[in-house]
């Protein structure tokens, strides 16, 4: 999960957070919610423990228990983790394919020691919910499975499928990823899918709501490995040719190089929205780039920001160094890790022949040091933004809708790649401050998670009521 306009600079004044529901007493469905939520974090489903299985069996024993028919649900079990899809039949009245609801079912690790509390206890303390998982995802997990549990209460009957795909291993390999995306094809073929582990609002510190932020593409991440190798010798006997000043030259031909601009409907939607809310230059900057992406000044101001240099194009940065063996012996290698996100349809491969053009150095070996995965941005459909925009305004009034492309890593990728178009549309509305997702003391505020419930309530019953 990421939110990337937290960093705007703001004229914080926009809208004041609504008085909300969970201030009654909590409702048979938000306790049922908070049981699930309870549950799943106290499962410590990192990579290694095994424990996604356990969890995917408690939540179908969940939709069993609510009158899903067995048949609609289904655990894959893949090693040691499993992806589990549930299908809640519609009565087809829309005559359109189903809908594909994601989450992932794993976390990252959390080690007890570190923590100011333990990490697999859920703790409502200050106004927050704190655990691993909190936030990301078991907040995804529970907000998709209490709301079928809650529709299906109510007899509510979409006019499509509504089928859960939650995955097992987002965190770390997406092999359940890639196998909901693709294997299971009769299973979860859909017209598009939500995601509830991206997107979702942004507050300012005070917090006044700035904006939703619905996640539609994500940059493609690739990381290569450069390395020059040299016969090497005595450093008392030094010569010009020498693997580590070799490799500076090109790490610093890198540095230089700046990759053309590229702009899509959604990166200049982003940003004509965005520039309302940002202060001065910045503004301005991204207002003119929204009309001209080729806009010089616009460009350069934009890219001297940390958050905005990756939405106007492909980036490559040096992560790593290794180099030599001996501290009196010339240096036989020589490697650097570069890290890309590579803009959506700008190619992996292209990105590449430009470092190796821009280097100019044939004698370097270039290796790619994981497959990557390639996605298109999906485009901005009406029948997503209409009822995700009823869903955000029953709770938050006149908030702009933005979408955003992500620096990369959600299961959203591989349903892209998939030909499957993606939003990110969280229910949770943050400060900058409390992101701690994958991080210690990972915490959620209380009035956010009754808050993402009834998103999703209002979300499913516009999008298939
Ligand atoms: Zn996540």
């Amino acid at each position: 999960m990421k939110l990337t306009l937290t960093a705007v600079a703001l004229a914080a004044t926009l809208l004041a957070p609504l008085a909300h529901a969970s201030q009654d007493a909590p409702t048979a469905h938000e306790q049922k919610a908070l049981e699930i939520y309870r549950t799943a974090i106290s499962m410590r489903t990192a990579e290694g423990f095994g424990n996604v299985p356990k969890l995917a069996n408690y939540l179908a024993a969940e939709f069993k228990a609510a009158g899903f028919d067995e048949a609609d649900i289904h655990i894959k079990d893949m090693g040691e983790t499993a992806a589990l899809i549930v299908r809640y039949r519609g009565d087809g009245s829309s005559g359109k394919k189903p809908i594909l609801l994601s989450a992932h079912m794993d976390v990252v690790d959390a080690h007890p020691e570190d923590w100011e509390r333990d990490p697999f206890t859920l703790i409502e303390e200050d106004g927050y919910f704190f655990g691993r998982g909190t936030a990301d995802n078991k907040m995804g997990i529970t907000s998709l499975t209490s709301n079928f549990l809650r529709l299906k209460a109510e007899e509510f009957v979409p006019n499509r499928d509504l089928i859960i795909a939650f995955s097992g291993d987002e965190e770390t390999g997406m092999v359940t990823t890639k196998a909901l995306a693709n294997d299971f094809r009769d299973l979860t073929g859909a017209e598009f899918v939500l995601i509830a582990d991206a997107g979702g609002g942004a507050l300012a510190e005070d917090g006044s709501v700035l904006s939703y932020n619905m996640q539609a593409a994500e940059k493609t991440y690739v990381t290569f490995e450069m390395t020059v190798t040299n016969p090497g010798g005595h450093s008392s006997r030094p010569r010009s040719d020498n693997a580590i000043y070799d490799l500076a030259d090109a790490l610093k031909k890198i540095q230089a190089y700046q990759f053309p601009v590229s702009s899509s409907e959604l990166t200049r939607t982003f940003f004509r929205k965005s520039a309302d809310q940002a202060e001065g230059d910045l503004g301005k900057a991204m207002a003119t780039f929204a009309k001209n992406p080729n806009d010089a000044w616009a460009v350069k101001t934009l890219r001297s920001y940390p958050e905005y240099v990756g939405t106007t194009g492909t980036t490559c940065v040096a992560t790593m160094l290794k180099a030599g063996h001996a501290e009196n012996a010339l240096p036989q290698t020589a490697t650097a890790t570069v890290n890309c996100r590579i803009f959506p349809g700008a190619g992996v491969e292209n990105t590449l022949n430009t470092l190796k053009e821009v280097v100019g150095n044939p004698a370097i070996n270039w290796t790619v040091t994981y497959e990557p995965t390639e996605s298109p941005a999906s485009p901005l459909r009406d029948d997503v933004i209409g009822p995700l925009t009823k869903a955000v305004h029953a709770l938050h009034p006149g908030v702009e809708i933005v979408p955003y492309m992500e620096s990369g890593g959600t299961d959203g990728m591989h349903f892209r790649a998939a030909g499957m178009d993606s939003y990110g549309v969280s229910g949770i509305f943050m400060k900058g401050s409390d992101v701690y997702a994958h991080g210690l003391n990972e915490r959620l505020p209380v009035k956010a998670f009754y808050d993402a419930l009834e998103h999703w309530h209002i979300l499913l019953t516009e999008i298939a009521g």
